[in-house]
C-alpha cells in the first residue's frame, strides 16, 4: 500500500474524485463501473453497493467482501484499494451511495471465452491461468477463507496476463473444525455434489470442484455441468463422475439429501473416456479435482504441484500472453444481444426466406459432452509449447497470514425467489427451493 493510501481513512472521499467511463458489470448486488481517478489518471473499477433491496442498512454480502479483501493482500487476489462516497442530490434522486473501488482489469474469464472463438489460449496460456487461480486460492484458503463462488466472471484477467480472484460477496472465513454453514453458495454449474446433497459442514474442497469445471470449461470451451436446477445438476455430475457408493464416498449416505437425490439408475466414472483427447496430465488433474468425495479431493497447493504444471509445455509467463481487446461478461453479453437483436431486424426487413444473415448467433445453452463428442474431438487448445517456459518455483504459502474474526453469515433471504435456470452467468446462486423446508438455513453462515 502506498503511503498515500494509507492516509486516506476509507470511505473518506467522495466518488467525484472519479469520471466514470462506462460499465462494466451488473451483479446481484451493484453495477461496476470503468472509472479513472481524476488527479492521477488511473484507471480503476467502481463497484456500486446496491442499497435498494435493504431493508436493514448496508448490505452484509458488502460488509463481508469490504472486511474479507480488506485483510488479503496477494497478486492473484485484486486489490479493494479505497471506498468512496456519494452524497444525497437531486440528480442522484436523494439517493447517497458508498462503492468499493478496485484496481481495473481488463477482462473476466467468462467475457473473454464469449469471445467466439477469437480468444485461442495456447496449452501454455491456460497452464499460466490455472496456476494464477490455484496460486490464489491457496493464498485464501491458507488464510482461513472460503471463496464459495469460483467461476469464469469473478476471475480478473489483466492485459500482462495476471489472474486474479474477485468477487469476495459469498466468501467467509472458516475454522478447521467444521462448522455449520449454509450450502445456498457456489453458482449452480460449479457447485459440487457435497453441496448439492445439503452439506453444511465443509471446508476448501468446495473451492477446488469448481477448478476442476473451470479447467475443464477452459480445456474444451464449454461449461461442463450445465445442470437447469439442483436435480439436473447432480444427475450431469453423476453421469460424468459415476454414481457415488460408499466404496468411492464413505460419508456420501449422511448427507442430509442423500436419500432422496439418490439415482435410481447407476452410472459409472466416464471422465477418462469423456475427455481422452486432453493431454494425460491435464486429465489427471480434472480426474483429481473432479473427486466425488470432497475429503479424497486435491488440495490447491497439492494441484500446484500436480505434474500438469511441471511438464512440457510449461506455464508461460504471463507477460507472455498477448493482449487481447477488453472483454467483460457484462459488455460481451451486451454486444451478443445488440447483433442479435440487428439481426432480427434485418430479418424482418429481408421478410422470410431473406439471405443469410453474417451476424453471429447468441451463446447456445452448452450441451452436456456426451452430445458433444465432436467438439470434444476437434476442438483442443493447441499443446504447441511454442512459449518459453516461466522459469522458477512456485511461490511458497503466503508469508503474512490474516486474522480471521468470525464475520456473519451470508442473508439467505438474498437468493429466495431468483429465478430458474441459474446462471452461466453472473449471478449468484438460486435459493433451491425445493430444499427450502429441510434446511433451516438462518442458523448456518
Ligand atoms: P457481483 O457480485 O455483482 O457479481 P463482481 O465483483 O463479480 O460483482 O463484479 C461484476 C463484474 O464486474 C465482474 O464479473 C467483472 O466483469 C466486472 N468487474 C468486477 N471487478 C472488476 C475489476 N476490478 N476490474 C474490472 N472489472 C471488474
Ligand atoms: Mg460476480
Amino acid at each position: 500500500m502506498s503511503a498515500q493510501q494509507k492516509a486516506i481513512p476509507w470511505g473518506s472521499r467522495s466518488v467525484d474524485l472519479f469520471e466514470k467511463i462506462e460499465q462494466i458489470g451488473e451483479g446481484t448486488y451493484g453495477k461496476v463501473y470503468l472509472a479513472r481517478n481524476k488527479e492521477t489518471q488511473e484507471q480503476v473499477a467502481l463497484k456500486k453497493i446496491r442499497m435498494d433491496n435493504e431493508k436493514e442498512g448496508f448490505p452484509i454480502t458488502a460488509i463481508r467482501e469490504i472486511k474479507i479483501l480488506k485483510e488479503l493482500r496477494h497478486e492473484n487476489v485484486v486489490q479493494l484499494k479505497e471506498i468512496v462516497t456519494s452524497k444525497a442530490t437531486k440528480e442522484n434522486k436523494g439517493e447517497a451511495s458508498i462503492y468499493m473501488v478496485f484496481e481495473y482489469m481488463d477482462h473476466d474469464l467468462t467475457g473473454l471465452m464469449l469471445n467466439d472463438g477469437q480468444w485461442m489460449p495456447t496449452a501454455a496460456h491456460i497452464k499460466c491461468y490455472m496456476k494464477q487461480l490455484l496460486q490464489g486460492l491457496h493464498y485464501c484458503h491458507s488464510n482461513n477463507v472460503l471463496h464459495r463462488d469460483i467461476k469464469g466472471s469473478n476471475l480478473l484477467i489483466s492485459n500482462r496476463g495476471q489472474l486474479k480472484l474477485a468477487d469476495f460477496g459469498l466468501a467467509r472465513p472458516f475454522t478447521e473444525q467444521l462448522g455449520h454453514y449454509t450450502n445456498r453458495v457456489i453458482t449452480l454449474w460449479y457447485r459440487p455434489p457435497e453441496l448439492l446433497l445439503g452439506a453444511v459442514q465443509y471446508g476448501p474442497a468446495i473451492d477446488m470442484w469448481s477448478v476442476g469445471c473451470i479447467l475443464a470449461e477452459l480445456l474444451t470451451k464449454r461449461a461442463i455441468f450445465p445442470g437447469k436446477n439442483e436435480i439436473d445438476q447432480l444427475d450431469l455430475i453423476f453421469k460424468l463422475c459415476g454414481t457415488p457408493n460408499e466404496d468411492v464416498w464413505p460419508d456420501v449416505g449422511k448427507l442430509p439429501w442423500w436419500k432422496t437425490f439418490k439415482p435410481s439408475k447407476v452410472y459409472k466414472r466416464c471422465i477418462r473416456e469423456t475427455f481422452k483427447h486432453f493431454s494425460p496430465d491435464a486429465l489427471d488433474l480434472i480426474d483429481k479435482l473432479l473427486t466425488l468425495d470432497p475429503k479424497k479431493r486435491i488440495t490447491a497447493s497439492e494441484a500446484l504441484d500436480s505434474e500438469y504444471f511441471w511438464t512440457n509445455p510449461l506455464p508461460c509467463d504471463p507477460a507472455d500472453i498477448p493482449e487481447f481487446p477488453t472483454s467483460h461478461e457484462f459488455q460481451a453479453k451486451k454486444r451478443k444481444q445488440q447483433m442479435h437483436m440487428t439481426g432480427d431486424a434485418l430479418k424482418r426487413q429481408r421478410g422470410p426466406g431473406g439471405a443469410p444473415m453474417s451476424v453471429p448467433n447468441p451463446p447456445s445453452q452448452p450441451k452436456y459432452p456426451n452430445q458433444q463428442n465432436n467438439y470434444y474431438n476437434n476442438n483442443q487448445p493447441p499443446y504447441s509449447g511454442r512459449n518459453p517456459p516461466s522459469s522458477g518455483p512456485l511461490k511458497g504459502p503466503p508469508s503474512a497470514p490474516m486474522s480471521t474474526g468470525r464475520m456473519p453469515a451470508p442473508p439467505p433471504s438474498n437468493y429466495q425467489g431468483r429465478s430458474q435456470p441459474p446462471p452461466p452467468s453472473n449471478s449468484r446462486p438460486p435459493l433451491p427451493r425445493d430444499y427450502r423446508s429441510s434446511a433451516p438455513n438462518h442458523q448456518q453462515k
